[in-house]
């Protein structure tokens, strides 16, 4: 038997002061409704709790997601089994209602790990994930354009029989150009989990966790045996060392306690164990 935990994360953007309690509030309750269904296993814990963020329109994900250069919602995210490596992951999407959903049936459909826009819209429709009208992902239009640099949201779990699983989902940056992919729908760069050793999930410049395959260096050195909490905040030097770059990561090892780490203002983040 496992211990099971939880760690969920609201992203690493620069937080407006207003808006600072209300984002951990959100981040909590994601917590809550995630580890509400831990019973179920580790991959229904983190899903639950990202998908209820995609929700939150204070979070980057989602509905209320931040806006590309032409003004257009475009949505990635992904999620990953530690058991046997399992993955799947979702870009530039502009009417899925849940992009954790179709990133799930991605990974659980199991004939390749990537699917993009329309085509990812079209495999989104075959398989009966909800669809949305892009517009009502925009809830505040002046807020979603103003964001500053962005944010992910993102969980990691670990159940009772010792199984991790990662989900992330994210509206990018602000700004991006139309079809930009970051790294949240990319195992190794926004994410991984092996259940030998852990899970991680970050949140950033995601060109910059692409470049230094962040999250899948986190892994080995867990798998190296580094002390958790050295991983985390090692990954965010490194981050900011080698590429100047904002951002913060999340892990779960195979046993012991979660650890966030950042080098931005603020990342409202919550962990239930
Ligand atoms: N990592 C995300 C991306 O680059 C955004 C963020 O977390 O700030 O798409």
């Amino acid at each position: 038997m496992a211990r099971p935990a939880l760690i969920v994360h609201g992203g690493a953007g620069p937080v407006p002061e207003a808006e600072r309690t209300h984002r951990q509030a959100a981040v909590e309750r994601a917590c809550d409704i995630g580890w509400s269904t831990i019973g179920t296993g580790a991959l229904a814990a983190a899903v639950a709790a990202v998908r209820h963020m995609e929700d939150e329109p204070l979070l980057n994900a989602g509905i209320g997601a931040c806006l590309n250069s032409d003004g257009v919602v475009e949505l990635d995210a992904g999620v990953m089994e530690g058991a046997a490596l399992r993955a799947g992951g979702v870009a530039c999407l502009r009417d899925v209602r849940h992009p954790i959903d179709l990133a799930v049936a991605v990974m659980e459909d199991g004939r390749h790990v990537l699917l993009a826009a329309e085509g990812a819209s079209r495999f989104a429709r075959d398989h009966g994930v909800e669809m949305a009208d892009p517009s009502i992902f925009i809830t505040d239009r002046k807020r979603q354009e103003l964001i500053e640099g962005a944010d992910t949201v993102g969980a990691v779990a670990r159940d009772g029989d010792g199984h991790i699983a990662v989900a992330v989902s994210t509206g990018g940056r602000v700004g991006k150009l139309p079809g930009r992919i970051g790294d949240s729908p990319i195992p190794g760069a926004g994410f991984y989990v092996d259940d030998r050793f852990g899970g991680v999930c970050g949140t950033g410049l995601g060109e910059a966790f692409i470049r230094l395959g962040l999250a899948r260096l986190m892994v080995i050195e867990l798998q190296h045996g580094m002390e958790p909490a050295s991983v985390a905040r090692g990954a965010i030097d490194h981050l900011g060392k080698a590429l100047a770059a904002p951002g913060g990561v999340i892990l779960v090892p195979r046993d012991g306690a979660p650890q966030a780490a950042f080098n931005t203002p603020a990342m409202p983040w919550a962990m239930a164990e």
